[in-house]
């Protein structure tokens, strides 16, 4: 971090402002905003400033800057156009270990002024450390289409209501409940957005009454490992949780993303120990629930598809546990997206087909004659190590040994790669691979030279985050 943000009271603290044209009065007019004890100090006056000095909101001092008009001062800001006077007053705040903000320049300066959305009392600071002033404001832009109006409205009357939250609630982490559900409710936005604030503490006094001793377990899709590719709703619940808990396929992007106070626990699966692992996840589950904890339980791509979700729920049904169900991207989505392997394609494939290589020691069996006909897309989750097999089956059942093929490693993560090859060296494709693996066998392979993630020189629209591609 180049700078710390923080936010400091000024209120009736004595600040400079050196310089007197349009630049100093923005300034100035942000100093106002916090009540700061302003002074002006420049030669010539704009005369917005002159009709504040009039209102009485300041007070200017008409001449050029000296080094005494620091003596107790909170901060300055140097405004003026010319870079040696603003350099004479930072070298001379400097000397008085005083902060100074020079316009336009941090090399000059001690603070910068970042951008602001402000729905006071919430206040949204943005900087770029003076290096993409463009990207912080499309950032505030965003945010203030974000932000309601009626926010600074919301925070208000949330504090003037929390002694009473603290009287009726003594446990803080059911206090945290309650405010978690009253702002989840949009009736109250609603209501304070039309002004309606008796209405708006009534509904805020009768959540008090209501339970919010129970737990829940919500079984969340966390995608491929993009963090980008999260669903709202799993970002949400992710920054309720009290616990999560977690596999090995859920990428550490992801996990920076939870509530910095929840409990994180690895229920990572390795090779081998499956049952054991699950019953004890199972029983963790219903456990914490029964705590009266928010539990979030992070699948790598989509709980449904091969990631044994409802064997858990199963499981908390048993066991009387409130849940719910949010969908993830699931690998199959995500990695033909991002290695340009559409999965169904009018002239090459019409159906795509979900397999496990891995199945329980059973031994039950594909049905290897149906999945060998051409013009079909065949995804094997967890096929890698049963490579071999899966080559032997299929050209057994006459699937041509030219069908291409192609193997996503780590994919829409920055490490992604795509192997691509025919099906008759599938065996060999894979050697190096480390980590997840995602197998697409079928004719559409053939498609992602041509369809690969695209980036014109100098055209930068088609980019890995989404975000970026909307503020382009
Ligand atoms: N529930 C998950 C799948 C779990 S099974 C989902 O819907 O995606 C685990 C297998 O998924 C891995 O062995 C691999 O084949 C595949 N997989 C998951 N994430 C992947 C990724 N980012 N890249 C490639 N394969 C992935």
């Amino acid at each position: 971090m180049d700078y710390l943000p923080i936010f400091t009271k000024l209120e009736n603290r004595p600040c400079l402002v050196v310089g007197g044209g349009d630049i100093a009065f923005r300034k100035v007019h942000l100093l106002l905003k916090a009540n700061a004890d302003v002074t002006v100090c420049a030669p010539e006056i704009d005369s917005r400033l002159l009709q504040k000095e009039k209102d009485q909101q300041l007070k200017i001092i008409r001449q050029n800057f000296s080094t005494d008009l620091l003596q107790g001062k909170w901060l300055v800001i140097a405004a003026t156009d010319k870079r040696d006077v603003n350099e004479q007053i930072a070298n001379a705040a400097n000397a008085l270990q005083l902060l100074v903000n020079v316009v336009d320049d941090p090399e000059l300066s001690s603070f910068i002024m970042p951008s602001i959305v402000d729905r006071s009392p919430i206040i949204v600071a943005i900087s770029s450390a003076g290096t993409a002033p463009v990207l912080a404001r499309l950032i505030r832009e965003r945010l203030e289409a974000l932000l309601p109006m009626h926010l600074g409205r919301l925070a208000r009357i949330s504090g003037d209501f929390r002694n009473r939250v603290k009287e009726v609630i003594g446990n803080p982490s059911l206090r945290r409940r309650y405010w978690e559900k009253l702002f989840a409710n949009g009736q109250l936005g609603h209501l304070l957005q039309k002004g309606q604030t008796a209405n708006a503490l009534e509904l805020m006094e009768k959540t008090l009454t209501e339970d919010v001793t129970q737990g829940d377990v919500a079984l969340v899709g966390a995608g491929p490992g993009d963090p980008s590719l999260l669903t709202l709703k799993a970002l949400q619940l992710m920054q309720q949780a009290d616990v999560v808990l977690y596999d090995r396929l859920v990428s550490a992007d992801i996990l920076d993303l939870v509530r910095r106070d929840a409990d994180l626990i690895s229920v990572g699966k390795e090779a081998g120990n499956h049952e054991v692992e699950q019953s004890r996840t199972n029983q963790m589950l219903v456990e914490f629930a029964k705590q009266g904890k928010k539990v979030v339980r992070l699948k790598g791509g989509d709980s449904f598809i091969f990631g044994r979700g409802g064997e858990e729920l199963e499981e908390l049904v048993a066991a009387g546990v409130a849940f719910q169900v949010v969908p993830g991207i699931t690998a199959a989505s995500g990695c033909s997206a991002y290695a340009g392997i559409p999965l169904t394609h009018r002239d090459y494939s019409q159906s795509v087909t979900f397999v496990t290589g891995h199945r329980k020691s059973d031994g039950r069996q594909l049905n290897w004659q149906a999945l060998a006909a051409p013009h079909q897309t065949l995804v094997v989750y967890m096929g890698l190590i049963q490579s071999q097999e899966i080559q032997n089956q299929l050209l057994s059942f006459g699937r041509s040994p030219d069908t291409p093929v192609a193997l996503v490693n780590r994919g829409t993560t920055s490490d992604q790669q795509v192997v691509i090859g025919k099906l008759s060296e599938l065996t060999l494709l894979g050697g190096g691979l480390q980590g997840a693996t995602l197998m697409i066998i079928g004719e559409v392979v053939s498609l992602a030279e041509k369809l690969a993630w695209f980036e014109p020189e100098g055209n930068h629209k088609l980019s890995r985050d989404p975000f970026l591609v909307n503020l382009s």
